[in-house]
């Protein structure tokens, strides 16, 4: 087959200890999953459940990467999120199957434009102007479950330029990581090469040129990364 643009290969992402690559097909991500961040953000997470939304594959940027600060927004935002790796197709997944579903974790962070974001909210519009933008879903290297188990509890982190703006344990998600799983599954058919960003913790700030962010979850590999 040939084609008019080549558009060159899929996004993908690096496995810890492998030489093989993790390709990505979506990129779904959890809104309000922690909730002191539901609150910091003005809303109640005992009332508003948590919900998803998407960013484009080509979105990913990745450890060591220079994130370019992006076009049209003057209030860029860290989010610190555990990411997981679908391994194994599937809809309507059952809770107690949930965790056979994962290949891996990550470390992610689901960089936003605060000041997009804010002005659909207020307006009803959708997120992909504040969420989906390029070089929007940072990611580190894939752990794979056969190599480390299962992410259950842990401390996730964010630090900028050295001071730590974010810091939860994983055990403090509203929606664990099985519950998503089988909620996500529901709305969609789950499919090997799908990531799936957990949400983030309180702490969540503006980024500024020049500045240094590291990412960090218990027992993963720190993203280390420069905005440009
Ligand atoms: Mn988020």
């Amino acid at each position: 087959m040939s084609f008019v643009f080549d558009l060159g290969e899929r996004p993908s992402v690096a496995i810890h200890n492998s030489k093989d690559r993790y390709a990505v097909r979506r990129i779904y991500c959890v809104g309000r999953n922690y909730a002191e961040h539901a609150r910091e953000m003005g809303s109640d997470p005992d009332r508003d459940p948590p919900f998803f939304f998407q960013k484009p594959a080509d979105s990913l940027i990745f450890n060591g990467d220079d994130i370019p600060y992006p076009l049209r927004s003057e209030n860029f935002h860290h989010e610190v999120e555990m990411v997981i790796a679908i391994g194994k197709a599937g809809s309507n997944i059952a809770l107690e199957n949930a965790e056979e579903h994962i290949f891996g974790y990550a470390v992610g962070n689901d960089l936003t434009r605060r000041d997009l974001q804010l002005k659909a909210r207020e307006q009803g519009h959708p997120w992909d102007t504040s969420k989906a933008f390029d070089h929007s879903a940072l990611i580190g290297q894939i752990y794979p479950v056969s190599e480390i188990g299962h992410i259950r509890k842990g401390e996730i982190a964010i630090k900028v330029d050295g001071d730590v703006k974010q810091k939860a344990d994983i055990r403090d998600l509203i929606w664990n990581v099985p519950e998503i799983i089988a909620e996500l599954s529901t709305l969609f058919a789950l499919q090997p090469g799908d990531l799936v960003y957990t949400g983030t913790p309180a702490g969540v700030g503006a980024l500024t040129r020049g500045q240094t962010i590291e990412g960090y979850i218990e027992g993963l590999e720190t993203t280390i990364n420069k905005i440009i």
